[in-house]
C-alpha cells in the first residue's frame, strides 16, 4: 500500500491533522494508522478556549466554565473570565466525530499497529502487525516514552454520581490541602452537573503510585468535603513527562506529544496540538513538510528553570502556584496556560518565583549551556 502521506497514531495530534487535511481538500493519499476504536479512549481533555472559539469543538465539549480555583488549606484564588472558558473536550466524542468525517474520503484508517518504521529508498516502510505501508512523508504521534528518573505528572481520575448535589461551584484547578508526602500532589475537579463530579488526584514526581493510592487520596478529599456518591461512572489515568521530550529519528516527523507539544510546566498539550497540527497542515498545502515549532525557546527555557526550583525546593512549590495564581488576572491565566504569554504575564510569572534559587538555577542552566 503506498501513500504520499503516513500519520501514525489517531489521537489529537493524528486526527486533528488528517482533519485539517481533509478540510483542505488535499488530493494527497493519506493514511492514518491506529490499533484502537476511538469510542474506547477515556480521557477529558481541558484547555481554556477564548468564547469565540467554542463553535469549533461544540459537538465534544462535555463541560465548560467561567470559574477555577487554586486552593489549600488557608487560602482559595478564585478567577472568573468573561472571555475565556475553562472547557473539557470528551476525547471519545471528539475523535470519534474526526473518523465519521472522514469516511467516505481520500483519508483512510487502518486499523493496526505499527512495529517499526524503516527507510527503503527515498519513502519509508511502515511495519505494522498485519499491513505494511509505504509512504513518502510519516508523522508519528505514538506516546513518547517516558523515562523513570525524570518528573512525570502522574494522576487517576473518577467521574461520580453523587448522592446528593454538591455545592462546588467552579472547577477546581489545583486544591493542594491533601497528603504532600509523596510529591507535589494536588486534587483536580470537575462538576459536570448538580450530582455529576470528576474527582482527579494528581502528583508531579519521579515515582508512580499504585493505583489504589489516588483512589484511596480521592476517597479521603470526598469525606473531608462530605461528599458522597452512588455509583463510579468512569474512569481514567495517564502519566505525562514534565521533562523535555526530543525524538531523533531522520526522515520521521514527531507530532504531538512526542512531537514536544506538552507544555512542561503544566502538562497542558491540547492548545499547543491544535496550533501544531494547523500550522503544519498550512506548511503542507505549500509542499513543506516539516513540523512547526510548538514551544519557543523562551518558553521551554523558563519551564525548566520552573520544574528544578520545584524541584529542588518542594518547601515552596504550593506558595509558588498560590502566588502566581493570585498574581495574575484570570484571562492573564487563561493566556499562560495556552501559550499566548505577553511580556507583561511573564514579568509578573518571573517575579513571584523565589529569587535566590530562581537566580541560581538561571545561572546553572546558562553554564551548562
Ligand atoms: C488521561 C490523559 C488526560 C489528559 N488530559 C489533558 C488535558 O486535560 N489537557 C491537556 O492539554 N492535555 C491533557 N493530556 C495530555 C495530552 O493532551 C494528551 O495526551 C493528548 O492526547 C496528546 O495527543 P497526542 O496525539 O500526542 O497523543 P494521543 O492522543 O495519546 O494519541 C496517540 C495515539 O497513538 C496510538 N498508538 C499507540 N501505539 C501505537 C502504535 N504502535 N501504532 C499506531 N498507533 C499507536 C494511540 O492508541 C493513540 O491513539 C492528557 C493525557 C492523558 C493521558
Amino acid at each position: 500500500m503506498n501513500f504520499d502521506i503516513a500519520i501514525i497514531g489517531a489521537g489529537n495530534a493524528g486526527l486533528s491533522l488528517a482533519r485539517n487535511l481533509f478540510r483542505d481538500q488535499t488530493k494527497k493519499k493519506i493514511v492514518v494508522i491506529e490499533p484502537e476504536l476511538p469510542e474506547n479512549k477515556a480521557a477529558n481533555w481541558c484547555t481554556w478556549m477564548h468564547k469565540d472559539n467554542l463553535s469549533i469543538f461544540k459537538n465534544s465539549i462535555k463541560g465548560s466554565w467561567d470559574d477555577w480555583a487554586v486552593s489549600n488549606k488557608t487560602q482559595k484564588i478564585i478567577h472568573t473570565s468573561s472571555s475565556y472558558k475553562y472547557v473539557c473536550i470528551n476525547a471519545s466524542m471528539y475523535l470519534s466525530q474526526i473518523e465519521n468525517e472522514l469516511n467516505n474520503s481520500n483519508i483512510h484508517i487502518i486499523r493496526d499497529a505499527v512495529v517499526e518504521i524503516s527507510k527503503k529508498n527515498n519513502r519509508k516502510e511502515i511495519i505494522c502487525k498485519n499491513n505494511i505501508v509505504s509512504a513518502s512523508h510519516v508523522y508519528d504521534s505514538r506516546p513518547p516514552k517516558l523515562n523513570a528518573g525524570l518528573l512525570r505528572q502522574h494522576f487517576y481520575g473518577i467521574e461520580f454520581e453523587l448522592t446528593e448535589a454538591h455545592h462546588i461551584d467552579s472547577v477546581i484547578l489545583m486544591d493542594f490541602d491533601v497528603d504532600q508526602y509523596n510529591g507535589l500532589h494536588f486534587i483536580y475537579a470537575l462538576p459536570f452537573s448538580e450530582r455529576k463530579l470528576f474527582v482527579e488526584s494528581t502528583v508531579i514526581s519521579k515515582e508512580l503510585n499504585q493505583v489504589e493510592w489516588y483512589e484511596d487520596q480521592i476517597k479521603l478529599w470526598m469525606k473531608n468535603k462530605n461528599l458522597d456518591y452512588l455509583k463510579k461512572i468512569s474512569s481514567e489515568k495517564g502519566v505525562i513527562s514534565q521533562g523535555k521530550i526530543e525524538y531523533k529519528n531522520e526522515g520521521i516527523h514527531c507530532i504531538g506529544a512526542r512531537g514536544g507539544a506538552v507544555r512542561m510546566s503544566s502538562g497542558y498539550a491540547f492548545h499547543n496540538i491544535q496550533s501544531q497540527v494547523g500550522e503544519l497542515a498550512n506548511n503542507i498545502r505549500n509542499e513543506c513538510y516539516d513540523v512547526p515549532v510548538t514551544m519557543n525557546k523562551f518558553v521551554t527555557f523558563m519551564d525548566e528553570i520552573f520544574n528544578k526550583v520545584l524541584i529542588n525546593n518542594p518547601q515552596i512549590a504550593v506558595d509558588l502556584f498560590l502566588n502566581t495564581t493570585k498574581s495574575l488576572s484570570a484571562d492573564e491565566f487563561a493566556r499562560f496556560m495556552i501559550n499566548r504569554t505577553s511580556f507583561n504575564i511573564w514579568s509578573k510569572v518571573i517575579a513571584q518565583m523565589p529569587k535566590k534559587p530562581f537566580i541560581e538555577q538561571i545561572l546553572k542552566s546558562i553554564k551548562r549551556g
